[in-house]
């Protein structure tokens, strides 16, 4: 062989006669351009930002992939915690038609195998699954292809999507990462939230207990200015004085509960006077919002025992999320409805309030007594409404139920455990 031959070897990489040369250059060129392809894909991959939801995640990573390899649906399974899900893309779905499948059946910890076959059984089809590693080596996800012909990939593109899933891995650890990192700011932001509540109810209880005194000097000598005027006109406005009086003495024995700094004592207690004392307070909040209120009251109500205020504070809780859950309508309504009901052949007396609005998505319904469970805006809405609530009607015995449906109504019923057939209006 020529010098010259030697060097265009060297130079284009081809070892041939003249006669196949092109053939050969142009299969060298079409390997380098897989070969260039690949590079571009591994490249998009490191580019997984780290806020997408592991649906949208695997939705770009089944694309980035199809550019160079076939499937016919490809699956993205992490093991988180004692979860294992995997995000299934089939090439004809688009980020919002992601199927998630949980490996609930799966006892133990997940191995290539076992999630290779769940994910073949569940789609019919076969599959290729490569396992990730995260930095220290450890198992905690893979990813699988799904074909509907056995080795509908060469040796090389399985080699290939080894080399995707080293890259994929980096990728989704950073993802979870953020995750990790955005949920402890996120308690951070709870905790500073708790300790500002802790606070203002610290506050709250300082200037009630500094009112309380001067308020109950007012309302004694007002009693007995009232016995000396009874029917003129100083008698009405005393009335008047003494009634805003103890108006104002319940608002601070309500901020006194709250703050937690009142003795929690237990009475035999009427369900009728508690409403009638919680609309003394709210009534005209609830007024002024333009919201009519429709109230059903059952017949003979038993007594239940129970913390005045406790009790009363959950039902504020809740007509105060009625009426925020009305804000937009055109035609809001609260409707409040009491009666006896039977558990367990025990009676009950049960309270509800239903209201009209924006109802509450089935997905977060059972998070909504979590604390600091809120869908209201910033300084609006603290999410420790409906936990406390709860917690207070648990320690009642009682029971706290929500039911929803979005765009339409939300209904929740407090039940607690009646005294034997005592009528409340005796
Ligand atoms: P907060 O009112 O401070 O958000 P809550 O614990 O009282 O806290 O309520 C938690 C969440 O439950 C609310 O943010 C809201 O999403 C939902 N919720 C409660 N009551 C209603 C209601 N009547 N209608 C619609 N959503 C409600």
């Amino acid at each position: 062989m020529s010098e010259k031959q030697e060097l265009i070897d060297l130079l284009t990489g081809i070892k041939s006669s003249r006669k196949s040369y092109y053939h050969e250059l142009n299969q060298a060129i079409l390997e380098l351009q897989l070969k260039n392809k690949q590079l571009e894909v591994i490249n998009q991959l490191t580019r997984l930002q780290v806020n997408l939801s592991w649906e949208e995640a695997s939705y770009y990573i089944a694309v980035q992939v199809g550019q160079v390899l076939s499937f016919t649906c490809f699956a993205l399974t992490l093991m988180e915690g004692k979860t294992t899900s995997s995000y299934i893309v089939s090439t004809d779905t688009s980020p919002s038609s992601v199927q998630t499948l949980r490996f609930s059946e799966l006892e133990n910890k997940p191995t290539l195998s076992t999630v290779n076959r769940f994910i073949e059984e569940h789609q019919g089809s076969t599959g290729t699954t490569v396992t990730m590693r995260n930095h220290v080596g450890q198992v905690f996800g893979f990813l699988t292809l799904l074909h509907r012909e056995t080795n509908a990939n060469t040796h090389e593109d399985l080699l290939f999507f080894h080399r995707i899933a080293e890259q994929v891995a980096v990728s989704v650890e950073n993802i979870l990462l953020f995750k990790d990192v955005s949920d402890k700011v996120k308690i951070e932001a709870q905790l500073l939230q708790s300790a500002k509540l802790a606070a203002i109810g610290e506050m709250a209880a300082g200037i009630a207990h500094e009112l309380n005194s001067p308020l109950t000097a007012i309302l004694g000598n007002v009693q007995l200015l009232l016995r000396e005027f009874k029917e003129d006109r100083p008698g009405k406005m005393l009335q008047d004085i003494y009634q805003c009086g103890v108006r104002s003495k319940k608002i601070i024995q309500n901020l006194l509960v709250f703050s937690r700094q009142e003795e929690f004592t237990f009475e035999d207690l009427s369900l009728h006077d508690l409403i009638e004392d919680v609309f003394s307070l709210i009534g005209y909040q609830l007024k002024v919002s333009g919201i009519p209120v429709e109230k059903r009251w059952g017949e003979s109500l038993p007594l239940f025992r129970g913390n005045r205020y406790q009790i009363e504070q959950v039902m504020i809780n809740l007509l105060l999320n009625a009426k925020d859950a009305l804000q937009q309508e055109k035609e809001p309504v609260i409707t409040i409805e009491t009666k006896v009901v039977k558990k367990d052949s025990k009676p009950y007396v049960s309270f509800s309030v239903r209201d009209n609005g924006t109802g509450i998505d089935e997905k977060i319904l059972p998070q909504i007594f979590n604390p600091f469970f809120t869908t209201k805006e910033h300084m609006k809405g603290t999410g420790l409404g409906l936990s406390v609530s709860l917690g207070i009607v648990q320690a009642h015995h009682g029971m706290l139920v929500a039911e929803s449906r979005k765009g339409e109504y939300t209904k929740f019923t407090l039940m607690l455990p009646g005294k034997g057939g005592v009528d409340d209006h005796e």
